[in-house]
């Protein structure tokens, strides 16, 4: 038996449950579920057949960032593209530049990558299996398993953070995370009835959502309350247990943003690593503990007649490390040609360019503001 099975059992045994508590518990999800589902924009309604499209864009969309602010972006992204042929037919560029300011870019070049191997590989169709979803670029075991139970209704359980928190709240997982990822895994499968598979699912990450929450779960409304093994003991903000965090060092660095009458001198960061293909104003290293000047020596070749150092810096949290920029500006002559591997970019159209939020905050602190 493996370590995950073996802790499976032990907290079935010690709290005294057993498969008809899973079937029970797995009813009383539903029964909530059927009465007090959330509805989102990508969700089918009651009676209505789930469209896996719509399912995998949002679960793309979905990670590491929160509902609300996904909501406008799903919206616009299906107006524009209604299917995943459309979306797969379109170019990266327009791509990322819908994507802006959702954050981490790659999950929007694998978007694209996505939707065209479905559009070339599968004739527009989504593979219908865990196994066939995991093969397409961006789709990894959550993703996969999210699809295959929400659109196609299979057996299995995706496990996200909602979920993860809800169960290891009702069986009080004592393993701190991310080592007990494999045991909650298991432990969410029992809750699985024997049909409904995206529902449960659904029912768990509306439960996190809404009643179970980090802070003060309203336990008085949760429909598991009489079987929740961190409520009998009282501790149950104190689920799941979280291995404590390693934070990158602060990265430091300067900005440089030049503007050419009513442009402003921009590059593309190249396709590979850290925002990825997006668009930036030339910066220098971002290096651990570098001072002011040796960052202010990067600045871009151009005739300027002096750089104005902005007050203040802009930071940015990035997922393993903090950034401080600072920020310098500069106007330059009317026909000064920009350096290689830079151009000019109309300031009036940046917002619909594919700029970082870091990118956004640098140019509004150089500017005064970002138009638009
Ligand atoms: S009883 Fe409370 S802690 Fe337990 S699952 Fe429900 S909301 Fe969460």
């Amino acid at each position: 038996m493996t370590l995950a099975g073996a802790a499976v059992r032990r907290n079935k045994a010690a709290s005294g449950k057993s498969q008809d508590v899973s079937g029970h518990r797995s009813a009383l999800l539903l029964a909530w579920y059927d009465r007090h589902r959330r509805r989102l924009p990508w969700r089918a309604l009651p009676g209505e057949t789930s469209d896996p499209y719509r399912v995998w864009l949002s679960e793309i969309m979905l990670q590491q960032t929160t509902v609300k602010a996904v909501g406008p972006y799903f919206e616009k992204f299906t107006a524009r593209w209604p299917t995943v042929a459309a979306l797969g037919a379109s170019s990266l560029d327009d791509v990322l530049r819908m994507w802006a300011g959702l954050g981490y870019y790659s999950r929007a070049r694998n978007l694209h990558a996505c939707a065209a191997a479905v559009l070339r590989d599968h004739a527009g169709v989504f593979p219908d299996t865990e196994e066939g979803l995991r093969a397409l670029p961006g789709i990894g075991p959550y993703t996969a398993a999210a699809i295959a139970a929400i659109a196609f209704d299979r057996r299995t359980m995706p496990v996200d953070g909602n979920i993860e928190r809800v169960v290891s709240r009702l069986f009080a997982v004592e393993d701190a995370l991310p080592k007990a990822k494999p045991l909650i895994q298991d432990l969410a499968a029992t809750l699985l009835g024997p049909s409904r598979a995206g529902d449960s699912a659904q029912a768990l990450m509306d439960l996190g959502a809404t009643i179970c929450t980090p802070k003060k779960p309203a336990c008085g409304l949760c429909p598991l309350n009489d079987n929740c093994a961190a409520r009998e003991r009282g501790d149950q903000e104190t689920f799941p247990r979280k291995a404590p965090k390693k934070t990158g060092a602060l990265r430091r660095g300067a900005a440089f943003v030049v503007t050419r009458g009513d442009e402003l001198l921009v590059r593309t960061r190249p396709e590979k690593g850290l925002l990825g293909g997006m668009l930036e104003v030339p910066t220098s290293d971002w290096l651990a503990y570098q001072e002011d000047n040796a960052a202010r020596a990067q600045a871009p070749e151009l005739k300027v007649s002096r750089w104005h150092r902005k007050a203040g810096v802009v930071t940015h949290v990035f997922t393993h490390f903090p950034l401080e920029l600072v920020v310098y500006t500069a106007s330059v002559a009317t026909r000064t040609r920009a350096p290689a591997g830079m151009r000019w970019a109309p300031i009036a159209t940046l917002k619909d360019e594919a700029l970082p939020n870091v990118m956004r905050k640098v140019i509004a602190h150089g500017l005064g503001d970002l138009p638009g």
